[in-house]
């Protein structure tokens, strides 16, 4: 009972604001707080609250107010009061949607995404300001002493320059900061706040860029009217590579940039991007605001605060760039939409594409899917009309499609030599490509010297404590690897298992070991490899792409990171070592990905006059990949794959949902699994297959089991996953991942 209320006396205190706040961690829901009488909150607002003994940021999800309900949740003289607010802009209402969105979408807790929106806290706080000085123009006072150090400071201010901070006028002038200080004292100084971070500059978007064909100019028209329509739409944007696909998708972000709003891009691997955003400073005159994991501190702060502030027209970044709080974002484009790198797989585990499809719904704005090779679930949207579509049929300037060459590897004559990889078909090309003074590449998208490594005396095969993984020979770094966890070790001198010594044996290839074969060949040839351990950070792989392109190698030799968008003008012999690596496992987009990947590597070969020629080693010559890539039939091999797809009721004409349980202890993962076996859905239009030990059954040291949900394609499945994964008790020691859309199977 109240005892105020019982002692009949009136009481003038006004009610507690309360207002519910959303913290970044893997909550069940937002908590409340009591406003403090000298603060005023609305939704979005961004906070630091108490939380146990810890202060953390939060942000503000409801506000309380006079008739809802809020009294049934903690008592009043229990709340704890928000600390302070943060200065910034409130995170914009579409944004809070959007966090609430892909929480329910991928089962995931709505702090965790709230996680990705604001991912360096650091960021809230208002950056400090710089002191700096201009020339004040005084004269010095009566007992001033000129001396040598203070009249360089004075020289090196006297053109009409932006305000210097001390630190760099002690440097240029090789003084003291004392010296400054001095100056400033007598007035000859006047002193100025500086922004620590400058406002991204604008990119100009009237700049003409080049004159359009009139399909560009077309598909440019077409995607134009979408930024200018300020409604949701879906666009694909298919074209083959050099079809000007990226320029066209530039005068849409023009049309954005004139309204005022931001337009966002998303790249696959943005690090690996500065041909793009060269090219992008050469369209606008400046630089996009970056936005992906390589961003070191500072410019991360700055990238998230511009962006929350509004101030950053255009944002480029990786999938991770989506969930920023734009306070007006007005164009999405996906570019290379058909890339499994969107997928997220820990964490959040998200499909960027389909969430930006998403975010462009709940705002309001048109979102363009662009690739050479779009994935099915989109093709599939595209045709029935739930997304546009824009075709952009012909290579630029008409260069040619390079003509591809499959080697079959079972016949004799084509058979490279025992221990050797290339085919004589391709070291002939390759022979002569080098005597007409022009570039090859040779792909293989394997890291390392030897993916396997086995004891010649008694087979035994080395492989990685905690993973069910080979390790891998690298011999440049004199290592084995593994791949999944990143465990080294040395190759031991004697087996483990019989004790032969020096009997180990390399067994197939890696790009390594292509390298090594191609110096045996080619002894005189310039040779570069591309590899992501072979060139830490994206520094390294720019200084090989301008080597490249200067031509001083001859033979680029790499993995999936050379096929990336790259132009190389002198590039005319592309050779794929190994066609069917993709091929093996059950994964069921293992075709379309395999296509997807020797298609952007066939692209590289003959970009401008230069016709180019590309050479396929394959073992299966007749497979519908290896047919469509030497016929130019993408649109033959993904109506077949989409019959192979809808009579299985597989994605995009089912839908697939998995549950990976994992733990360290074996039994209970396995008790675990079959526990949610016998507690799943049942239905119709369902089937659940599993448990079944996950490909790979142990990985980082945890046991791995995975049941896989199938559903027909109008099935909402998140209901029925919460009511499945609700029925089973889980041990804290086990961890169950949920996977909505799967595109990885290990
Ligand atoms: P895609 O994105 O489809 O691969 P790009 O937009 O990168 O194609 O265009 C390929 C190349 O052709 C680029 O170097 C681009 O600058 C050039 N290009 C494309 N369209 C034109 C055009 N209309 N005028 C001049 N150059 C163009
Ligand atoms: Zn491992």
């Amino acid at each position: 009972m109240d005892l105020l209320t019982a002692s009949g006396m009136e009481t003038a205190a006004p009610p507690v604001r309360r207002v519910r706040v959303l913290l970044p961690l893997p909550l069940a829901s937002p908590y409340d707080y009591r406003v403090p009488d000298d603060m005023e909150l609305e939704a979005g607002a961004y906070v630091e609250v108490p939380l146990g003994p810890r202060h953390v940021f939060g942000v503000v999800w409801a506000v309380g107010g006079p008739g809802d309900n809020w009294e049934a949740g903690v008592a009043a003289s229990r709340l704890k009061p928000v600390i302070r607010r943060f200065d910034l802009p409130p995170m914009p209402e579409v944004s809070r949607r959007f966090v609430d969105w892909v929480a329910a979408y991928t089962l995931s807790a709505p702090g965790s995404v709230l996680r990705m929106a604001v991912s360096v806290s650091a960021a809230l706080e208002d950056p400090k300001q710089l002191l700096a000085y201009l020339p004040s123009g005084e004269s010095p006072p009566p007992g001033f002493k000129m001396t040598d150090a203070r009249r360089r400071v004075l020289a090196l201010m006297e053109e009409d320059g932006p305000p210097r901070t001390p630190a760099d006028l002690a440097r240029d002038a090789a003084c003291g900061i004392g010296v400054i200080r001095g100056l400033a004292e007598s007035g000859l100084l006047t002193p100025v706040a500086l922004r620590a971070q400058p406002r991204p500059p604008i990119p100009d978007a009237n700049r003409a860029g080049p004159e359009l064909s009139p399909d560009q100019a077309a598909a440019a028209g077409a995607l134009r009217a979408a930024v200018d329509a300020r409604a949701y739409s879906a666009t694909l944007v298919d074209g083959v590579t050099g079809s000007g696909k990226t320029e066209v998708y530039f005068e849409a972000i023009a049309a954005c940039l004139r309204q005022g709003r931001q337009a966002l891009v998303l790249l696959p691997e943005i690090a690996l991007s500065s041909q793009w955003l060269d090219r992008f400073a050469r369209r606008f005159g400046v630089r996009p605001v970056e936005w992906h994991s390589d961003l070191a501190g500072a410019h991360r702060r700055a990238a998230w605060r511009s962006i929350a502030n509004g101030e950053a027209p255009v944002v480029v970044g990786a999938r991770s760039a989506l969930f920023l709080p734009y306070p007006d974002l007005g164009l999405i484009v996906v570019d290379e939409e058909h890339e499994a790198a969107f997928k997220q797989e820990d964490g959040v585990i998200y499909h960027a594409r389909d969430m930006a499809v998403a975010r462009a719904f709940l705002g309001g704005i048109p979102v363009a899917l662009v690739s050479a090779t779009p994935s099915l679930e989109t093709l599939t949207n595209a045709e029935t009309g739930r997304y546009g579509r824009i075709d952009l049929p012909a290579r630029h300037g008409g260069a040619s499609l390079p003509e591809v060459t499959l080697i079959d590897l079972r016949r004799p004559d084509s058979r490279p030599p025992a221990r050797h990889w290339l085919s004589p078909i391709l070291t002939q090309a390759m022979a002569e490509t080098l005597a007409a003074g022009e570039q090859a590449m040779l792909f293989l998208n394997r890291r390392g010297y030897a993916p396997l490594t086995l004891c010649r005396s008694c087979g035994f095969r080395l492989q990685c404590p905690n993973c069910t993984a080979w390790l891998v020979e690298h011999r440049l770094s004199r290592r084995l690897q593994c791949h999944h966890c990143g465990y080294t070790d040395r190759l031991p001198e004697t087996c483990p298992s019989c004790e032969a010594e020096h009997s180990f044996v390399a067994c197939g290839p890696g790009v390594e070991r292509v390298a090594e074969e191609v110096a045996q060949l080619f002894p005189d040839a310039r040779v570069a490899l591309m590899t992501s351990d072979t060139l830490i950070g994206p520094q390294a792989i720019q200084t090989v792409i301008e080597e490249v392109r200067a031509h001083k190698v001859d033979i680029l030799i790499g993995t999936q990171v050379m096929a990336k968008g790259h132009h190389f003008p002198m590039l005319t012999l592309v050779g794929v070592v190994d066609g069917d690596l993709g091929l093996g496992g059950g994964d069921l987009r293992a075709a379309e990905r395999t296509f997807q990947m020797l298609h952007q590597v066939a692209g590289r070969a003959g970009r401008e006059s230069r016709p180019g020629r590309v050479f396929l080693q394959t073992h299966m010559p007749e497979h519908p990949v290896m047919q469509a890539l030497a016929a130019h039939d993408r649109d033959a091999f993904l109506a077949a794959e989409a019959d192979q797809r809808r009579a299985m009721d597989l994605p995009p004409y089912g839908r697939l949902a998995a549950l990976i349980i994992s733990g360290e202890d074996e039994r209970q993962v396995d008790k675990l699994a079959r526990d949610l076996a016998r507690a799943a859905p049942q239905g119709d239009d369902l089937q659940v297959l599993g448990p079944a030990p996950a490909p790979l059954a142990l990985l980082r040291g945890r046991h791995r089991r995975r049941l896989l949900l199938k559903t027909a394609r109008g099935v909402a499945v998140q209901p029925l996953l919460q009511s499945w994964l609700g029925s089973v008790p889980i041990p804290a020691a086990v961890r169950v991942q949920v996977d909505v859309d799967p595109y990885s199977f290990m």
